[in-house]
């Protein structure tokens, strides 16, 4: 499908980030795979070539290309030419704008230009063994010790867990009300600050994904992110722009699966012909280009209005209960139509399949994307 989002310059800047990742990214991820986790060198490399926070200040290090049709473009070329397991978007997009949008001079002066260079890597923690929905049931603790917060909990299932320098955990800050949470700098080396397992996933192989354990952590009052009680809001300010950037994976996701897809049912022959050559693979995946092309058109329209200030909770919430569902139901037809090659490792359709079936889970699951969406339906 032809789109006319992008501006020409744009379409340069795929080309050039598209030929970084073959280069540099392509013939490494199997290797990744393998090892369970990226290698620091390869934030720093993304970061010499100028594609960790696109959108920080010049002040800070970074191109100031705020907008956001940037990251989409690197994450649709990531979708063909890297691995979804490097976890770059995280650091780039979900984790420093935190510190972007909420930090004040002083810690963004601090902090931004080693994000922008990759030499720091940046991971959030929210969810615990007990609590990942109900972000207001966590139980993470800090206690105000006059000039430092003390920080005790764990959390789990936390992306870049591993590598990461620094982690923004949300904890507890007021016994008497669940809904101060404030949000929290924490740094490698601080005492009391000790990671666990890289946890076996039954898909995106090449991230690390980690349990995190803050014993009496120290954690000094100038590493608190804005209002130490208002993490809630800060938590909430930022969801449509991750669910809109899960979206945008995800098409791209079974996009390529599609594409994957196709060149093998018309290489694939049984019964004398082709596999793409029987009407129930035919239907299928005519069904798919249709709701692919859909789907596009609609996160393609969200990217806009997120440009223009006007993206909602709602409408950002369609977009990944969409795109996540539309991204299962195409690595299943893909899987289904490779026969027993799409349950092998060594063909990419297997791989896109185990990936893929945590997007209706993390981000906010299709449940909880569905209470959103009803809550604008008929609470409005
Ligand atoms: C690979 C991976 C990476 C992750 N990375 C991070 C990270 O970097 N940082 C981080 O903080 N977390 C991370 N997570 C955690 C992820 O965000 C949570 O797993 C997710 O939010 C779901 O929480 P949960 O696992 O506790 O499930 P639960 O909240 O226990 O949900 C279990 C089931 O109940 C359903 N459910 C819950 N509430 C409702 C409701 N109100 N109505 C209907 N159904 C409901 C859910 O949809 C789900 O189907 C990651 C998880 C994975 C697997």
């Amino acid at each position: 499908m032809e789109r006319t989002l992008f501006t020409e310059e744009q379409h340069i800047f795929r080309e050039q980030y598209r030929k970084f990742l073959q280069k540099e990214v392509q013939p490494h991820t199997e290797a990744w795979r393998e090892a369970g986790i990226v290698p620091r060198e390869m934030f720093k490399k993304m970061g010499e070539h100028g594609f960790l926070l696109t959108w920080a200040d010049e002040a800070h290090g970074g191109l100031g290309l705020e907008d956001f049709r940037y990251q989409q473009i690197m994450m649709e070329e990531d979708a063909t030419y890297s691995d979804s397991g490097f976890y770059h978007t995280l650091h780039s997009r979900l984790v420093a704008p935190y510190i972007g949008n909420i930090g004040n001079a002083e810690q963004k002066a601090r902090l931004l230009p080693k994000c922008v260079t990759g030499e720091t890597i940046l991971a959030v923690a929210m969810t615990e063994p007990d609590a990942g929905s109900d972000i207001a049931g966590i139980k993470t603790r800090a206690v105000d010790n006059g000039d430092h917060w003390e920080l005790s909990g764990s959390k789990t299932y936390i992306s870049n867990g591993i590598n990461a320098d620094i982690v923004i955990v949300a904890a507890k800050t007021n016994p008497d009300n669940p809904r101060h949470i404030g949000l929290f700098i924490v740094e490698r080396g601080m005492e009391g600050f000790e990671r666990g397992r890289n946890l076996k996933k039954m898909g995106l192989k090449a991230q690390d994904t980690a349990e995190l354990f803050f014993n009496n952590v120290r954690v000094p009052k100038e590493n608190v992110l804005g209002d130490a009680h208002k993490g809630f809001h800060y938590l909430m300010i930022g969801l449509a722009e991750e669910r809109l950037l899960a979206a945008v994976g995800y098409v791209a996701a079974a996009n390529r699966a599609f594409v994957v897809t196709k060149e093998f049912v018309k290489d694939r022959k049984a019964f004398g012909k082709a596999i793409s050559d029987f009407q129930n693979t035919r239907f299928q995946m005519a069904t798919l280009s249709a709701e692919l092309d859909m789907a596009q058109v609609y996160v393609d329209h969200c990217v806009v209005m997120h440009n223009e200030g006007k993206l909602t909770l709602d409408m950002a919430a369609k977009a990944k209960l969409v795109t996540s569902e539309l991204e299962g139901r195409m690595v299943d037809v893909g899987v289904q139509l490779h026969g027993g090659a799409g349950y092998m490792e060594e063909y990419e359709i297997c791989r896109l399949y185990t990936n893929a079936r945590i997007s209706r889970i993390y981000a906010g699951s299709s449940e909880i994307m569905r209470e959103i969406i009803a809550r604008s339906v008929f609470d409005a």
